[in-house]
This record gives C-alpha cells, sequence and structure tokens, in this order.
C-alpha cells in the first residue's frame, strides 16, 4: 500500500483528501504542523508528501529543507494562492510538482502517480522514446510526464514496436503479435487506424511523426535517435 503523509492545517481538506485518497487505495497519514510532519515522516518513511505551504508553526519549505536532508520522498506542494506558486517556481527548491487550491482530486492523484513513477529509481522498467516514456511496471505510458490513456491493443502496438526500436515491423507481423490480445477481430486497416490513434496520442505532431514512422510499403519502426 502506497504511503502517504498529508501536511495540511485546514481540517476540512484534511477530511476531504483524506477520505478520497483512502479510496484510492492510498493509506493516508495526516499532520497539521512542521513538527508533527516531520515526525511522521520519520517514523513512517511515506511514499509521497503533500505539503501545505502555509503551516502554523513553521511554513513548508522549512519542512521540506529538513525532510531533504536525508530523503528523495516525492513532495508536492499545495498552495493557496498564484504567489506561491511564483514562490514555488522561483525557489525551485527540490519539490516534485505543485498545485493550486482549490483542486480537483482527481488530478491531485493523477499528478501524484505521475510524479511517484518519475521517482522511481528502477528505470530498467522503463522505455524512453523522446518525451514518451513506457512504464512496464504498471503498464503506463507518459508524455511530458503526463498520463496518456491508451487502450490495451494501442499499448500493445506501441509495446511491441517500441520493445525492438532496431527493427521494422511488417504489417502481418505486427497483427500476428497482437492477436491474441482480445477477441476483437484486427485486420489491415483497423491496424492502421490504431497506428494513427496512437500517433494521436503520443507524437507531437501527427503529420511528421518521429516516434512510430511508417516504413512505406513494408510497416512500422520506432524514430531514430529518440
Ligand atoms: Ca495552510
Amino acid at each position: 500500500m502506497t504511503k502517504v503523509l498529508l501536511v495540511e492545517d485546514e481540517n476540512a481538506i484534511i477530511m476531504g483528501l483524506k477520505y478520497c485518497l483512502e479510496q484510492d487505495g492510498f493509506q493516508c497519514f495526516t499532520a497539521m504542523n512542521g513538527k508533527d510532519a516531520l515526525f511522521i515522516q520519520t517514523k513512517e518513511k511515506p511514499d509521497i508528501i503533500l505539503l501545505d505551504l502555509n503551516l502554523p508553526d513553521m511554513n513548508g519549505f522549512q519542512v521540506m529543507e529538513t525532510i531533504r536532508k536525508n530523503s528523495e520522498v516525492p513532495i508536492i506542494f499545495l498552495t493557496a494562492n498564484l504567489e506561491e506558486v511564483s514562490i514555488v517556481k522561483g525557489l525551485d527548491m527540490g519539490a516534485d510538482d505543485y498545485i493550486t487550491k482549490p483542486f480537483k482530486t482527481r488530478e491531485l492523484i493523477s499528478r501524484m502517480k505521475a510524479v511517484m513513477r518519475r521517482n522511481k529509481k528502477n528505470s530498467s522498467n522503463l522505455i524512453c522514446l523522446g518525451n514518451v516514456t513506457i512504464d512496464l511496471n504498471s503498464a503506463k505510458v507518459l508524455k511530458n510526464n503526463h498520463d496518456v490513456m491508451l487502450t490495451t491493443l494501442e499499448y500493445k502496438i506501441l509495446l511491441t514496436l517500441a520493445m525492438n526500436p532496431d527493427m521494422i515491423f511488417t504489417r502481418e507481423k505486427i497483427l500476428a503479435d497482437i492477436w491474441d490480445v482480445n477477441e476483437l477481430y484486427v485486420n489491415d486497416n483497423t491496424l492502421t487506424v490504431y497506428i494513427k490513434r496512437i500517433r494521436e496520442k503520443i507524437e507531437d505532431d501527427v503529420n511528421h511523426p518521429k516516434i512510430i514512422i511508417t516504413v512505406r510499403g513494408i510497416g512500422y519502426k520506432i524514430g531514430e535517435g529518440l
């Protein structure tokens, strides 16, 4: 279970967020001031920390500074206004991300997951294709560190190509490889459609794809120099 430490002095935010995080499968610890936050951080070793900037006893930066002396745990700042955002940006103190209140819990959770994936030191389970990363552990695809929603079939096609970046895949080979994914009948034309959809999700410019390259008359391959 992923442990999250929520450091926040507003009860309403704590209550709402704790509930949502637990619904999402996180084990949630809370602290209402910096001192408690540092204590819980040492004791529970959370996997990620949500840190309010404005706390009654010290500010979030001081809390982070202390934590950073012995931990690289991902930290997301919860900021109250744009002024605080510019402070966060300006200081660039080693927070992994920030989110401005009021925020949607969904967005926070997806950012938390992105930050934790980024922080996973085990890079052997990541395939990087330029600004797109495939995380083999979670079967997720990130573009510029944001989740890309691929269907199972789209993921499988992309993975097939990405696992062998030097290989040109004929359309027949791709179809054969993904055949057993599900009951869906995939023919030559639907493969074209799937490639187009994947490109729309991962390429910067679908008209000039750099990740999935068409090899005319043969099939597809992963672009070079990614
Ligand atoms: Ca506060």
